[in-house]
């Protein structure tokens, strides 16, 4: 059983981090092309893989399987993610438990989204309302383990305004988080000035900026609207102009992502966190076009 290394270690590397997400399979087949694209991204050397949880039924056990896949079969360092949906504290503090027996040192704390069909965030009766409250159970009961949270240069959808969300961002890393990823967004001037609010807030953890290359005006729309991250109009007539066309718009995305990492990197963003949907090739031409551009991750 291979030990991750704490994400702490991986920071006071200094180094610009990499890192993708993956989603927890559904059915056997999928498992099978995760576990080639994690291959085929491995010689990148992400710094981290993360795995993220399911609203609920079986991928959420197939995160722990797949977190365990990715870790001791391809060899990774892996975050999985956890959620409050549907648990109770004795329920969250077993999972914990699992992580840690399998030799996972980091961990994304998340509140979680209402179930499908719900349109409120509704705790469990003994579990908890904030992903604040789960930074706080799991340092008390595995002060070990490395915290990634979760922050949106555009506001999460729930709070009332950017302030008050960053003022629970402040919050939540008072818990005792190391990092924060962004969710994904495709205007840098959002995440500029986000890391300015926040530092202002005395927020001094790294923010690390969620990328996802778009690979459609349609797909674009679907994530957008899940997350509440805005289409700038220039990214928007680009996919428009070449709709219909699979590949060029999968090279507008491809595109426009560069374009956006160059400049993040460029003006001090401490590394990129990739949105891969699953999938190796974007983000594989992706670190070769900033390789060849002499920008190293
Ligand atoms: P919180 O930090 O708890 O915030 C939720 C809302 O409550 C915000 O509006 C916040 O401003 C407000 N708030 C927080 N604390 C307080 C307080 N004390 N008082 C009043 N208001 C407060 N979802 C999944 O289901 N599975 C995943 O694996 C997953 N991974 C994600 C990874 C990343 C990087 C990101 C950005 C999101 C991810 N999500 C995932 C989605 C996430 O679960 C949702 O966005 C969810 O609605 C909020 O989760 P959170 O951890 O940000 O919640």
């Amino acid at each position: 059983m291979k030990q991750d290394l704490p994400l702490e270690k991986i920071l006071d590397q200094g180094k610009k981090i990499f890192s993708v997400e993956f989603f927890p399979p559904k059915s056997d087949a999928m498992g099978e092309q995760l576990i080639k694209a994690a291959e085929k991204i491995k010689p990148l050397n992400p710094d981290f893989v993360t795995i993220t949880y399911g609203a609920g039924g079986s991928t959420r056990q197939r995160t722990l399987d797949y977190a365990c896949k990715l870790k001791d079969e391809v060899g990774f360092s892996v975050m999985p993610h956890l959620t409050c949906v549907g648990h109770s504290k004795a329920e969250l503090l077993d999972i914990l438990k699992s992580f840690h027996d399998t030799g996972f040192k980091n961990i994304m704390a998340l509140r979680g989204d209402p179930p499908k069909g719900e349109t409120n965030f509704k705790p469990h009766p003994e579990g908890l309302a904030y992903a604040s409250e789960l930074v706080a159970l799991i340092k008390e009961n595995y002060p070990e383990f490395s915290l990634g949270v979760a922050g949106y240069p555009e506001k999460h959808m729930e709070a009332v305004d950017l302030q008050s969300d960053i003022s629970s961002l402040a919050h939540k890393v008072s818990q005792g988080a190391s990092f924060v990823t962004t969710q994904l967004f495709f205007d840098n001037q959002y995440y500029f000035k986000y890391v300015e609010l926040c530092k202002e807030a005395g927020i001094s953890i790294p923010i690390l900026p969620g990328i996802l290359p778009a690979l459609s005006l349609d797909q674009l729309r679907k994530f957008c609207s899940f997350g509440g991250s805005s289409i700038p109009a220039e990214l928007e007539s680009r996919l428009t102009a070449v709709a219909g066309n699979k590949e060029q718009e999968a090279e507008v995305g491809e595109t426009w992502a560069f374009e956006q990492i160059k400049e993040l990197l460029e003006r001090g963003a401490p590394g990129v966190h990739f949105y891969i949907l699953n999938r190796s090739k974007t983000v594989c031409s992706l670190m070769q076009r900033l390789k060849d551009s002499g920008i190293e991750i």
